[in-house]
Order: C-alpha cells, then sequence, then structure tokens
C-alpha cells in the first residue's frame, strides 16, 4: 500500500521507504561489526517488528536466526497499557545465546522493559535492543538500546508494520494519521 491509496487519511509522511532501508542498512553495518563473530538470535515482537524484521535480517551481511514473541500491551487505541501478557512465547531456548530484540518503536518503553526484564530471567549470554523508531519525549522508564534507527516527536505513527486498529501496517512509508480517522 503506497501513500496515494491512503486518500485523506494520511496526514503526513514521516519517513519514505528508501529512508528506511538507507537506515536498515546502516543500524546491520553496526549491528554486524558487533555481531560477525558471535552466533546471533534476532528476536521480533510481534506483529509490529514483521516489516523492520524482514528488512533489518535480510541488509545484513551473514547469518542469522531469528525467533518471535507476541504480547500484548496495547489493545487496538494508541496508549500503552502497561499491562503486557504473553501471548506466544519464544521457541528457542536463550540461556547462553546472544540475543538481540529488533522492535518497530518504543514509546514509553514499558512494553520492551518488561520484555527485557523477562528475557534477562532466563539467562541469556547478551540481550541488546535494535528499535528503528523510538519517542524519547514518551519514555516512561528507561532502557537502554544500542541501536536506534531514527528518534521521532511523540506522535501516534502508522505504516511500515506500525498499526491503528490493525490497518495500514502494510503501508510501505511512516507517516501520521488525520484526525478524522481517530473519531
Ligand atoms: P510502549 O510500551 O513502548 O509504550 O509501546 C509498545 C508498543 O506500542 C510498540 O511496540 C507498538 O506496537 C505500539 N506503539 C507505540 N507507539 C506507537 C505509534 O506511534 N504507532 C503505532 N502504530 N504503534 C505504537
Ligand atoms: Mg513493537
Ligand atoms: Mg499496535
Amino acid at each position: 500500500m503506497d501513500a496515494e491509496h491512503m486518500g485523506d487519511d494520511l496526514a503526513t509522511v514521516m519517513f519514505t521507504e528508501e529512508q528506511i532501508q538507507d537506515r536498515l542498512r546502516e543500524l546491520a553495518e553496526q549491528v554486524w561489526a558487533d555481531y560477525h563473530d558471535k552466533d546471533v538470535l534476532l528476536l521480533g515482537v510481534l506483529k509490529g517488528a514483521v516489516m523492520v524484521m524482514a528488512d533489518f535480517m535480510r541488509a545484513l551481511p551473514g547469518s542469522a536466526e531469528m525467533d518471535w514473541m507476541a504480547v500484548s500491551s496495547y489493545g487496538s487505541g494508541t496508549k500503552s497499557s502497561g499491562v503486557v501478557r504473553i501471548l506466544k512465547d519464544l521457541d528457542t531456548d536463550i540461556t547462553g545465546r546472544h540475543v538481540l530484540i529488533v522492535e518497530d518503536i518504543i514509546d514509553s518503553g514499558l512494553t520492551l522493559s518488561w520484555i527485557s526484564a523477562n528475557l534477562r530471567s532466563r539467562g541469556p549470554a547478551s540481550l541488546e535492543i535494535v528499535t528503528l523508531l523510538r519517542k524519547p519525549e514518551a519514555a516512561k522508564v528507561e532502557i537502554d538500546v544500542r541501536y536506534v534507527g531514527f528518534d521521532i516527536a511523540d506522535e501516534f505513527v502508522v505504516g511500515y508494520g506500525l498499526d491503528y486498529a490493525e490497518k495500514y501496517r502494510n503501508l510501505r512509508v511512516i507517516g501520521t494519521l488525520a484526525p478524522h480517522v481517530y473519531s
């Protein structure tokens, strides 16, 4: 789905496909410099991180494993509840593994902070985070994120895996919605 297929639902395009891909390639190079000599396990959080995982992973100049976890924290609204529940756990035993969480966006940080604590308790050799987007002004907890694509303003964005009420995940760009969509 392209921006022009959004009619007047899209207010602004924040990042084009090219900007997203260029930044993911840079992140992949950075990550590979740190992980080329390790057996890295990429851990995606469904469903938002699907596009980031697919493109980031293919931008890596070497092989990596992936696994997925599904949690609920948002419902269909736009505000984090802070309540996290595991809907689907990992298939992989991460004890002694080098785990890199692949995220679409860090907003309040509440979800990721909970996931990080949960994963740490399983004894990985290392645990780091790569996220395409981060909203520094929205942070409610301190999270040490090693690789960040773009810091953005505290606005709700959709596209490239990010939804509003399960819609717009297949939009190629990342953008903001017009006010009438929310009402
Ligand atoms: P947090 O717990 O950091 O507040 O948010 C966690 C999850 O909420 C993200 O992984 C994402 O699924 C969703 N989320 C946070 N901010 C946005 C946003 O601007 N747009 C969309 N579509 N989802 C968001
Ligand atoms: Mg996410
Ligand atoms: Mg969502």
